[in-house]
């Protein structure tokens, strides 16, 4: 059991000091008197960025050149991030890479997965996905060479088990919530996906690197996610894929680019895929933002995934806790309960753009989803419990002072 929550700001300090996880703090930058709730949209930058990929830029690249796609690593990054990345996954090696964007990657995950069931024609996927999913599925199913049909819970029917049959493909579903911040249970999930003879696919975007994941031990078919939010590896960092490795060897997809060709090197004119996870490689990566993964998961070096967890759980208790003893009246959308819940809360506010907005003014960074949601996140590697109580500090004077009458907070800027 989670002790209970601190109940005053001196507590919180004291729990600070005692946290195991503190001194990780230090490996991140975190501007002065901020308060980072959004490292669930771009994680903050490792202290050990600049020196690392100054490195890669002035000697890797500016002295060695070419030479380094041997010398320096490059030519394995893909593979080897994937190997770490894995670990976090609970993945055992030679089942991820580190390539493309989530959606590029969902795309091959489904093409994959839909050819492994060719005498099945549905895709499921909740209707209030992340839309870059609901549009992959769109574009994925639409270019399957049949017809195929996307059902969508919460849309063409109530729940996964009343559209799941003999006709489900492939499952696609987020394992958090990125607007409501609620947690599905994988493993029961997987298992009655399983049992329905389908394949699922999870994206992890919202709980890489800050909830513990069982690929294996789940049997999970098919994982993808991105880097730049729990993992902190840098705005627009590449994503990763994994794949089961009872399924690599028939698992296709049609990016078939010379780096998911079983020898790249050799210039043959037909395509024959790698045997293992490097056919769902594509193209020539990005070796700059590889340096940024490698050494954010330098930062995560020595942390435990269930020290995380457990911290993750005090920080979003502790907000829970205290928005409801500040501001009643507010609505959380986020679960109580500790196992359904992400590592964020989220908030359903119709003033929120506005809220988000000035507490941005005040040093509090937290983020608004459309139509209404205003999203914390809780980052247990660098946020602390003082934070926590700050942040709804300044959050219910926000409220209290009723900062929506104010136009210049409903300037609505391209990204929110
Ligand atoms: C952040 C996020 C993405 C991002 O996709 P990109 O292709 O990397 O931009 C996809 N899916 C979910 C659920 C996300 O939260």
């Amino acid at each position: 059991m989670p002790s209970p929550s601190p109940d005053t700001r001196e507590a919180c300090v004291a729990r600070d000091l005692s946290d195991p996880l503190g001194a990780f703090r230090d490996r991140f930058v975190i501007p002065d008197r901020l308060i980072y709730l959004d490292g669930n949209s771009l994680g903050p930058m490792p202290r050990a960025a600049t020196e690392i990929l100054h490195r890669t830029i002035a000697q890797e690249w500016g002295r060695d050149l070419i030479g380094s796609w041997n010398s320096a690593g490059w030519f394995d990054m893909p593979v080897r991030l994937g190997d770490r990345i894995g670990a976090l996954l609970g993945a055992g090696p030679g089942q991820a890479v580190v390539s493309d964007t989530t959606s590029i990657n969902l795309f091959k995950a489904l093409h994959a997965a839909m050819g492994l069931r060719p005498e099945r024609d549905v895709v499921i996927a909740e209707a209030g996905s992340f839309p870059t999913d609901l549009y992959i599925i769109e574009g994925a199913t639409k270019s399957a060479g049949r017809p195929m049909q996307r059902r969508l819970i919460g849309a063409d029917g109530a729940s996964l088990d009343a559209l799941l049959d003999q006709r489900t493909a492939v499952v696609v579903l987020s394992h958090v919530d990125y607007r409501s911040g609620a947690l599905l249970d994988m493993a029961t999930i997987t298992r009655k996906v399983h049992d329905a003879g389908a394949l699922v696919i999870w994206d992890v975007c919202h709980s890489a690197g800050v909830v513990e994941l069982a690929f294996d031990r789940h049997a999970v078919d098919f994982m993808v996610g991105c880097t730049y939010k729990y993992l902190n590896g840098g705005p627009g960092s590449p994503a990763f894929i994994a794949v089961a490795k009872a399924h690599q060897a028939a698992a296709t997809h049609p990016l078939s680019g010379w780096w998911g060709h079983a020898a790249p090197f050799a210039f043959e004119r037909d395509f024959h895929p790698d045997a293992g996870i490097k056919r769902f490689l594509c193209g020539t990566p990005p070796i700059i933002s590889l340096r940024g993964i490698d050494v954010a998961l330098d930062a995560l070096n020595g942390v435990e995934l269930a020290a995380l967890r457990q911290k993750s759980l005090a920080l979003t208790e502790l907000f829970i806790a205290r928005v409801t003893a500040l501001l009643p009246e507010l609505k959380i959308v986020t679960p109580r309960q500790a196992a359904l819940r992400g590592s964020q809360v989220s908030i359903a506010f119709d003033k929120g753009y506005a809220v988000v907005q000035a507490m941005i003014e005040r040093g509090v960074i937290g983020d608004f989803r459309a139509p209404d949601i205003m999203r914390f996140g809780f980052a247990p590697l660098y946020i602390r419990h003082a934070d926590v109580w700050d942040a709804v500090e300044i959050l219910a004077e926000c409220i209290r002072t009723k900062v929506w009458r104010d136009p210049r907070y409903d300037r609505k800027l391209a990204v929110t």
